[in-house]
């Protein structure tokens, strides 16, 4: 028997291109959504790559449904089309208030509606079902991306690309550094799923008679930082019946992680956004990782919901409706950017004079939870989008540059869209003044996203 190779040759071959762009979006999530838009809007010619059959990412995808939990009284904000996501979906009949805050929750499948309409709207070109899977160079300059699809393999080439993956596939693979989280050091993966059958009045009676708070996270597996005035805040936290669980046998000891929020419960019976299974450990960029989590994480959630039949008041008769089309990513690759933001800079209300839009100081990640109650706010610089190494080239969504506690602020939903808005409108006049979007007129893009109802400062 001969030796099996360890690695083949793939041989070259001739691609079809199927598209020439001025601006190419790669991923559809908050941040390459707002992107899309934006860049549209400012006058560009703009196409949006996305791998699944619908557009809004983790919203969409995952079920992760909690656009702005963090908005209080107090709260400052960007606007912009993170807050005409949720305008979009109140008024499409896709969202309901939210239980915690000041803001209302996105019904993952009525999104997909709202934004199918949005892009629509926009005159942006719709690719959905085409994964991206290599850059086109030239040089140091991207120039196009490979797809792969039923279609197989084909090329769409852009004046200028987009990348808001999430996991900076574009960027990494066109050769610009970017940082990955060390798989033990990850925020835990989830995998999220939505029920039906639940009973509102029993379950509401129950939340209400025994309200959980923000310091009830900190109990047994995790600790969490808070500021103070968090601690006694109302947080929609289920943690009882999973401990119960466990003390009667029903859930294995060693998952003390079974524990989280719920999103909302309708007058229809769902209970939705089930944030309650965290997969340590999971590499959202190995799919041997990826298979792992889905799988445990599936089996996980299934002895969740059976503690919730047995012990959560107006759950006796939930069934699951539906796990998310995808387990859930938090954490994985984030460029070098030409500035990387820093933990002092989102809790110091860090001021740029590049910002392309704020965000309320909303720290949630890495055991930090910090709620914008008080007013305070920092800005997001357009250089955390620019990658190092790659002309043509800005990232935009929960992969832009910064540490630790800093993506534990940008990498929220609303922030993705801020840096995704910025991004959009960025790339739309680099491309009219003939410019790479390292050297556009700054002051410019600030006029335009005002212009467009951002707040920058
Ligand atoms: C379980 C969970 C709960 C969370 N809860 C909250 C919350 O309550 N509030 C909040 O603000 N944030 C929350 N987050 C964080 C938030 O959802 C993400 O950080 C945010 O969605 C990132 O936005 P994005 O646009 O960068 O990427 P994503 O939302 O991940 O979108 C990326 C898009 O790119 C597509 N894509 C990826 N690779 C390719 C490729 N190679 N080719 C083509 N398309 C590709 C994907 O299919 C996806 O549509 C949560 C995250 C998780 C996982």
């Amino acid at each position: 028997m001969p030796e099996s190779p360890s690695h083949i040759t793939e041989p070259a071959r001739q691609i079809e291109v199927i598209r020439r762009t001025e601006i190419l979006v790669v991923g559809s999530g908050p941040g390459g959504l707002a992107a899309a838009l934006a860049a549209a809007r400012t006058g560009a010619e703009v196409t949006l790559v996305e791998r699944f059959g619908c557009f809004g990412g983790n919203i969409t995808a995952v079920g992760v449904e909690g656009l702005a939990w963090y908005r209080h009284e107090a709260t400052v904000e960007a606007n912009g089309i993170g807050r005409e996501f949720e305008e979009r979906a109140k008024a499409m009949g896709a969202a309901v208030p939210e239980s915690q805050s000041l803001s209302y929750e996105l019904d993952s499948e009525g999104f997909k509606l709202v934004a199918d309409r949005l892009v629509e709207e926009a005159g942006i070109r719709p690719m959905l079902h085409r994964q991206f899977v290599a850059p086109i160079m030239e040089g140091d300059r991207i120039t196009g991306i490979v797809t792969e699809s039923k279609a197989g393999r084909e090329a769409i080439l852009a004046r200028l690309v987009i990348d808001a993956t999430g996991d900076a596939d574009v960027a990494h693979r066109a050769g610009a550094p970017t940082r990955k989280t060390p798989p033990e050091e990850m925020q835990a993966a989830s995998v999220m799923f939505h029920l039906a059958g639940v009973d509102k009045s029993a379950f509401m009676a129950a939340v209400k008679a025994d309200p959980q708070t923000y310091k009830d996270w900190s109990t047994g597996e995790w600790t969490v930082e808070t500021a103070g005035k968090e601690d006694d805040m109302y947080s929609p936290f289920l943690k009882k019946p999973f401990q119960k669980a466990i003390e009667e046998g029903l859930i294995p000891a060693h998952l003390s992680t079974i524990a989280g929020t719920w999103g909302a419960v309708h007058d229809t019976g769902e209970l939705t956004y089930m944030n309650l299974v965290h997969l340590a450990g999971v590499d959202g960029t190995d799919p041997d990782s990826l298979t792992q989590g889905e799988i445990e994480g599936r089996k996980q959630a299934m002895l969740a919901v059976e503690a919730l039949r047995r012990f959560m008041p107006g759950c006796a008769g939930v069934r699951l409706r539906n796990f998310g089309m995808t387990i859930g990513i938090r954490d994985t690759r984030k460029i070098d950017a030409a500035y990387n933001m820093t933990e002092a800079d989102v809790r110091n209300e860090a001021r740029f004079d590049d910002s392309i839009g704020i965000y309320p100081e909303f720290i949630d990640g890495y055991g930090v939870l910090i709620l914008p109650t008080t007013g305070r706010y920092m800005h997001i610089p357009y250089r955390a989008m620019l990658p190092r190494r790659v002309k043509g080239l800005l990232v935009a969504g929960r992969a832009i540059g910064g540490d630790r506690i800093a993506h534990a602020a940008t990498r929220n939903m609303a922030c993705c869209a801020v840096a995704g808005q910025g991004a959009g409108v960025a790339a739309a006049l680099a491309l009219r003044s003939g410019r790479d979007p390292d050297a556009v007129d700054i002051a410019a893009v600030q006029a335009e996203l005002r212009r467009q109802g951002v707040r920058i400062g």
